[in-house]
């Protein structure tokens, strides 16, 4: 049964990784998430292991506007919708010259087309119902500086480090914020997948933490600047990767 006061959030990706860690912690605090994914398995298995009802894993291609304003939906009618997190993201490591305009097109279609199309809905539903909200994109320090092999994935989350700016700006005057947390490499199924053995190293020397982060201290800052603790934290990119973005020489 559905309280009044259950504080709804929609987290997309939230079957995987960064994204169900974020579920967990938020939902630990007391929020009622909605995970939005491309798959129905995951989605169930993910609910399953949070004990959440399987309603609330809803599959939802961001890059589709009708899929994307029919979850919001369906997770504001739970409400009141407080939040939304843009966890939902795909990347590749290639070579710019190497990589194909489908490959460029469908990595800023998911990653920052997709970011748009889920913010925009929640900006909307929330403007038409005067109240007020916080939403938290997921970008990366590839978004920051000329990682190599990121020529679509970096352009792709530096757009949504700027659309960060844009939105916050734009909404900011009716208590809308909006922020973003640029994670450095983060242990999960796209990292597997993605980085070799060899790129593994590299981070590991690179990062001043000479480690990988883990996808709860992502999902502490996403926390954070969800959060009435955050309520004067608007339009800011907050790098959580081990001081990697923020070091010069290697020390
Ligand atoms: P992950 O474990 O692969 O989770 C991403 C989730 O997003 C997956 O469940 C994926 O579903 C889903 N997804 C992909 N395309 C989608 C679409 N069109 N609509 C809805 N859902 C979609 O990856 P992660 O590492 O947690 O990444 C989460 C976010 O953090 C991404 O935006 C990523 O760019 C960012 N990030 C990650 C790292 C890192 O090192 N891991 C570093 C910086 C930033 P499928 O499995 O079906 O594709």
């Amino acid at each position: 049964m559905m309280s009044e006061q259950r504080k709804a959030v929609a987290i997309t990706g939230g079957a995987s990784g960064i994204g169900l860690e974020t579920a967990r912690l938020l939902f630990e605090r007391g929020y009622y998430p909605f995970l939005l994914d491309l798959r129905a398995e995951p989605l169930r298995q993910a609910c399953s292991e949070l004990g959440l009802p399987e309603t609330n894993g809803i599959v939802c291609n961001v890059a589709d506007e009708m899929n994307v304003e029919a979850a919001i939906m369906a997770a504001a009618g739970e409400g009141p919708l407080v939040g939304i997190v843009n966890c939902a993201g795909i990347a590749m490591d290639k070579p710019a010259v190497e990589t194909s305009v489908e490959e460029f097109r469908r990595i800023i279609d998911v990653n920052l087309t997709g970011t748009f199309i889920v913010s925009r809905a929640a900006a909307r539903h929330w403007l038409a119902h005067g109240s007020s909200g916080s939403i938290v994109n997921i970008t990366s320090v590839s978004g920051l500086c000329g990682n190599k092999g990121r020529v679509a994935y970096g352009s792709s989350k530096g757009g949504q480090n700027l659309l960060t700016l844009v939105m916050a700006n734009e909404l900011g005057s009716q208590g809308i914020r909006v922020n973003a947390v640029a994670p450095g490499p983060i242990d999960t199924p796209m990292a597997q997948q993605v980085h070799t053995e060899q790129v593994r190293q590299q981070w590991n020397s690179r990062v001043p933490m000479r480690r990988y982060g883990t996808p709860r201290e992502i999902a502490s800052a996403v926390a954070f600047l969800l959060s009435d603790d955050a309520s004067y934290v608007n339009g800011q990119i907050l790098a959580v990767d081990g001081g990697f973005i923020n070091a010069g020489l290697a020390a």
